[in-house]
């Protein structure tokens, strides 16, 4: 049970790139311990745990929203949420940006690409949010800001694939620099290979919570 030397190792092994820790099942016990050692910025993937969650832990805690996520539940994290990594559709755009209004903030926001083979994956393709990144479409939108891109590769044991599909995210990262920042990629199974592919920033929970 030593979560603090897992993520000392991670922190290692990607020292360019900020970790977000995915806290996604994990107690309030746990949570609060990753908290004491100073993290702040964490991931869930569903709206009725972020919303448990953040109710009942400390306030200056940075959540990501990092599952795929219904137009109809944006209201309930607009208030606090601080990035969705996860913007899928240009629907959900549309969304965010009224909740945004309503709520007198810009809310932050990561485009997520599909780069894995799984259809069980969302996403827009790299051809879709190339045409998104590179023209204005986005700046109309005055309570959202785009702060780059984020991918997760397929689930599979092959390198080689997973290689491919994180430098077909840098490449899209490097052709919209330098307007956007953040390429989220990287999880507890490919956060090296991310890391080497250029990601400067990893969501990690398994191998932090591993026992
Ligand atoms: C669950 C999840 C992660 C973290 O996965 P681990 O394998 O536990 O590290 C990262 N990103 C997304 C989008 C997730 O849903």
């Amino acid at each position: 049970m030593n979560f603090e030397k897992n993520i000392e190792k991670i922190q290692g092994q990607t020292k360019k790139a900020q970790l977000i820790v995915v806290t996604k099942n994990q107690s309030l016990k746990n949570i609060k311990r990753i908290y004491q050692i100073g993290h702040r910025n964490f991931g869930e993937n569903k709206v009725q745990d972020l919303l448990t969650k953040q109710q009942q832990l400390p306030h200056d805690i940075n959540w990501h929203m990092i599952g795929h996520l219904q137009s109809n539940k944006v209201k309930l994290i607009a208030p606090f949420i601080h990035m969705i990594q996860s913007v899928d559709s240009l629907k959900l755009i549309k969304t965010i940006n009224n909740c945004g209004e309503k709520n007198q903030r810009i809310i932050n926001c990561l485009i997520q690409i599909k780069i894995a083979e799984e259809d069980t994956k969302h996403g827009f393709s790299i051809t879709e949010a190339t045409q998104m990144l590179r023209t204005d479409i986005l700046s109309q939108y005055n309570y959202i800001s785009v702060k780059g891109i984020m991918g997760m590769a397929s689930f599979t044991a092959n390198i080689n694939q997973i290689k491919k599909e994180f430098k077909l995210m840098k490449q899209l990262f490097d052709s919209c620099r330098p307007k956007y920042k953040i390429l989220s990629m990287g999880m507890s199974n490919d956060y090296t290979i991310a890391y080497e592919a250029g990601s400067n920033m990893i969501r990690v929970g398994s191998a932090i919570f591993k026992y």
